[in-house]
């Protein structure tokens, strides 16, 4: 395993849309949705939007094939897979649910390339009603975090990775403004890339000193695998530290055959870090 963590948030980030929002819309229920938003946290709106749609007849199937048409970038599952090629530990930290990002990481064939999935419960019950419930139970034991959502903070999911894995270098991806607690919390010698002219990187560019990670910004699939293929490249081969001669080749060996369709020539080179105010 090559010294590196690499943190995807998945809406916007893995996929180019919201799935909450994607599964609603494709499945006509927007109106309710935008009509019950002001009333209840959103989290909350989910599992209750789950309840109506299976009351007016919505199978899981549904459901199922509205997940496997989501909108992604062609180069998405490339860059995921050769972060995975390269030893990478892969996790996701998202505000969707269990059932929507394993059912459409399981169909674009990259559920495997991850170690772990931190994100809200989400299940089929007996009466085939897809639930999804808070990552933090709010009602019983509040993060206490004022930046974050009631049902999850994702910076408290980054402090117990630095805990775990704090000889590792992190790379956090991301778009929206709940991954700004996430970026917070990473440390010097980490990296974020927060998607451009999204919250996240609106967040950041408004006061670019209090990130310690170094900063990349990038604004589709092609851009992220690029980046993400050319950062992991410069820190194992730059610093060696926390990885030995085989995760190095393993990188070399796993990313070569994408040479050629790397849509850029620089990609042995460590992106410029955006360290000023954009
Ligand atoms: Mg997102
Ligand atoms: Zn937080």
């Amino acid at each position: 395993m090559a010294g590196i963590l690499v943190v995807f948030d998945f809406d916007k980030t893995i996929i180019d849309c919201d799935s909450d929002n994607w599964v609603i819309d494709e499945l006509g229920f927007t109106e309710l949705f935008n009509r019950l938003l002001p009333t209840m946290p959103w989290n909350t709106l989910m599992d209750t939007m789950m309840r109506e749609m299976h009351a007016q007849g919505v199978k899981i199937d549904q459901i199922v094939e509205v997940l496997k048409r989501v909108p992604i970038h062609p180069r998405i599952v490339p860059a995921i897979k050769a972060a995975h090629d390269a030893r990478c530990d892969l996790r996701v930290v998202s505000d969707a649910n269990q059932f929507f990002i394993e059912t459409i990481l399981n169909h674009l064939g990259v559920r495997d390339c991850f170690k772990e999935i931190n994100t809200n419960p989400g299940f089929v019950d007996e009466e085939g009603r897809l639930r999804t419930l808070p990552f933090h139970d709010f009602k019983k034991s509040p993060h206490g975090c004022n930046r974050c959502p009631p049902n999850m903070c994702k910076g408290l999911v980054i402090e117990r990775l630095v805990s775990e894995e704090g000889g590792r270098k992190f790379i956090y991806l991301g778009d929206g403004s709940g991954d700004y607690c996430s970026s917070l919390k990473l440390r010097e010698g980490d990296h974020v890339m927060p998607r451009k002219n999204y919250p996240l990187w609106d967040l950041i560019s408004s006061n670019p000193e209090l990130i310690k990670a170094k900063i990349y910004e990038w604004t589709d699939g092609a851009d992220l695998e690029r980046i993400l293929v050319s950062l992991i490249h410069a820190i194992i081969s730059n610093n060696g530290d926390g990885n030995d001669g085989s995760a190095a080749t393993q990188l070399f060996a796993g990313t070569e055959c994408k040479l050629e369709t790397m849509p850029v020539s620089s990609h042995e080179t460590l992106p410029q870090a955006l360290r000023v105010p954009f």
